[in-house]
């Protein structure tokens, strides 16, 4: 008797799937997110406040909620789905009018997932500190303020060039769609587990001698960029757009990390139907 009233426990724990829900505060965003909170409420759904708790994650608004979304939650691997009321929508696939059917797929087992990677970068700093970030799109390094810096750039434990420009910026093929396409990088299928460094307006003349174009560098390597002397410590360390001002780095290395996120992928499109889509 005891051991069939411990099945059925289990039983409806199993099916009292849970989802966490991340938003911007546009009105629109808003408005679309009590929807789906009425919706899932209504469809015996429950709706938690952690992310570690939840069989899903729901992401109201644009890529750039999106990139929020995982710098203030460490970067869940449970899987994402994104609601887009933004302008582009790269990691938002699904519209505000496909709620039921997402709700629906999400209660059948039904959701496609797709790994992402991220890119990790090590700071190290001349007084032995140590600090590290993550982003799901870049790493933008430049110089503080409009003027050039100098750096020194490695792949594992080979020099390649001494880059003079406004700065470098090391992306995940996520990320390949954002600033990295602006400055002229490729654009890359996120099936490919690969880092791209871009440079930004890379001087090349007879004083500098900088690489133009982007690079393409396998999953398990490791950038290792250094200030060329002591007047090119102080750097602009941006991630996924969030800005950072640091002094005395000796330092930084770029690495894919090991841990990926996983994004809901709700429509039959391909990565290249998407950027027919965005861009052309
Ligand atoms: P933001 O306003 O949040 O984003 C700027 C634009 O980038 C938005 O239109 C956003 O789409 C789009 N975006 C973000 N991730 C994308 C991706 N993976 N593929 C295609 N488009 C994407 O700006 P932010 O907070 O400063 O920085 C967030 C991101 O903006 C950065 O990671 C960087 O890639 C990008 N950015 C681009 C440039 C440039 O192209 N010149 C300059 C600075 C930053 P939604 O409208 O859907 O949010």
């Amino acid at each position: 008797m005891e051991k069939s009233f411990r099945v059925t426990l289990i039983h409806i724990d199993k099916i009292m799937k849970k989802v966490f829900i991340y938003k911007n505060d546009v009105p629109h965003t808003l408005e679309i997110a009590a929807e789906l909170v009425e919706k899932l409420e209504a469809a015996g759904i429950e709706i938690t406040d952690k992310t570690d708790d939840a069989d899903l994650i729901i992401n109201v608004g644009g890529d750039g909620t999106f990139l929020s979304l995982m710098q203030n939650h460490e970067f869940p691997t449970v899987p994402v789905a994104g609601i887009n009321t933004g302008h582009l929508g790269f990691f938002q696939e699904i519209a505000p009018s496909d709620i039921d059917r997402l709700i629906n797929r999400f209660l059948k087992g039904e959701l496609k997932i797709q790994p992402y990677n991220i890119v990790k970068a090590d700071i190290f700093f001349k007084d032995g500190r140590e600090i590290a970030h993550r982003a799901l799109n870049e790493f933008v390094i430049k110089g503080q303020g409009t003027h050039p810096i100098h750096l020194n750039i490695s792949i594992n434990k080979s020099f390649i060039e001494k880059f003079s420009g406004d700065g470098i910026i090391v992306s995940t093929p996520a990320g390949s769609t954002a600033y990295n396409y602006s400055l002229g990088g490729a654009l890359v299928d996120p099936r490919l587990h690969l880092l791209q460094l871009a440079p930004m307006a890379p001087m090349n003349n007879t004083a500098y001698r900088s690489l133009t174009s982007s690079i393409l560098l396998p999953a398990n390597d490791t950038v290792i960029i250094e200030p060329c002397d002591e007047q090119w410590t102080s750097m602009d360390i941006l991630y996924d757009g969030v800005e950072e001002k640091y002094d005395d780095i000796k330092c930084i290395e770029l690495t894919l990390s090991r841990r990926k996120i996983n994004l809901v992928r709700y429509s039959e499109t391909t990565f290249w139907d998407k950027v027919k889509t965005k861009f052309l």
